[in-house]
C-alpha cells in the first residue's frame, strides 16, 4: 500500500552499552491510530524520544512521508508535522493554561487563534480553565493540557506517550474519547500505552514490545483475541 505516512526501518538505541531498542521496525498509515504497547522497560518512551529526535539513535532509519528524518533536529521535526506529547506530561507549573498552549506554538511566528479555538473546542475543560496556573490543575486536567499544547504546532501526526498514566478509569475513558476526536479531525496518532485494553479498543493496529524487541504485531482486533496478549496485558487466563 501506498499510503504509508511514517516508517521505522531496523532502528536501534543504546544508552552508553545497554542496548534498549534492538532492531525494531514500523509502519503507520496516514490518518491511522497505531499503538505500541509494552511493560515497564520494554522501550517504548525511548522510541518515541528517539522519534522526536530527543535521543540519537545508533542505527536504522526513520521516514515521514517519504523523506529521512533519521539526522533531522528535534525543532525541524516539529515544523515538519510531528508532535510529541511526552510521558510525565512536562507542563510548566508557573504558567497559566493558555500561556503553556502558546508555548506549543513557538514553530508559528504568532499563535493561530484558529488552532486555540480548535484545541479549546476539544478540550473544554481547559478553555474553562485558561487563566489558572497549570501546577494547580487535576493530574487529568494537566494530561489534557500535555495533548493540547502538543496540537498547538497544528501537527500531521501526534506521539502520545502514556496519556492514561496515572489517572482514574473515567478519566481514562474520557481521555481516549478525545484521543479518537482528535484522530477524527485528520491526525495520525502513534500511542504508546501499558493501558492494553484501552489502547486496542482505541487503535487500529499495534505493536508490542518486549525488553526492546518487536514480538507481535498485528490488527487491534487480531491482538485482543490473542491468547498470548489476553494472559500477558489483559490480565486473562
Ligand atoms: P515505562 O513504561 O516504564 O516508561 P518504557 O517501555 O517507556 O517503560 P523506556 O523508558 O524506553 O521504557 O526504557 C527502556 C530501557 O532503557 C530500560 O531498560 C531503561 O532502564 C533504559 N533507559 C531509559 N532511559 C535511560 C537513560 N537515560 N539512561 C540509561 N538507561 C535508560
Amino acid at each position: 500500500m501506498n499510503d504509508i505516512m511514517f516508517e521505522v526501518k531496523d532502528l536501534r538505541v543504546s544508552y552508553g552499552s545497554i542496548a534498549a531498542i534492538k532492531g525494531i521496525s514500523l509502519k503507520v498509515r496516514k490518518g491511522e491510530i497505531v499503538t505500541i504497547l509494552g511493560a515497564n522497560g520494554a522501550g517504548k518512551t525511548t522510541t518515541l524520544r528517539t522519534i522526536s529526535r530527543l535521543h540519537d539513535p545508533t542505527s536504522g532509519s526513520i521516514l515521514f512521508k517519504g523523506g529521512d528524518i533519521t539526522r533531522t533536529p528535534a525543532h525541524d521535526i516539529v515544523s515538519m508535522g510531528i508532535s510529541h506529547s511526552p510521558e510525565g506530561r512536562r507542563i510548566f507549573g508557573i504558567l497559566t493554561v493558555e500561556e503553556n498552549l502558546i508555548l506549543g506554538s513557538y514553530t508559528q511566528k504568532k499563535t493561530d487563534k484558529k488552532i486555540l479555538a480548535w484545541v479549546y473546542d476539544l478540550f473544554p475543560r481547559l478553555a474553562e480553565r485558561k487563566r489558572q496556573l497549570a501546577g494547580t490543575l487535576s493530574g487529568g486536567e494537566q494530561q489534557m493540557l500535555a495533548i493540547a499544547r502538543a496540537l498547538m504546532s497544528k501537527p500531521e501526526m501526534l506521539l502520545l506517550d502514556e496519556p492514561s498514566l496515572g489517572l482514574a478509569p473515567i478519566l481514562v475513558k474520557a481521555i481516549f474519547k478525545t484521543i479518537r476526536e482528535i484522530s477524527q479531525t485528520g491526525v495520525t496518532v502513534l500511542l504508546v500505552e501499558q493501558n492494553a485494553k484501552a489502547a486496542l479498543k482505541l487503535a487500529n493496529r499495534a505493536y508490542v514490545l518486549e525488553v526492546g524487541n518487536l514480538v507481535l504485531s498485528g490488527t487491534s482486533e487480531e491482538l485482543l483475541a490473542s491468547e498470548k496478549i489476553q494472559e500477558a496485558y489483559l490480565g486473562k487466563k
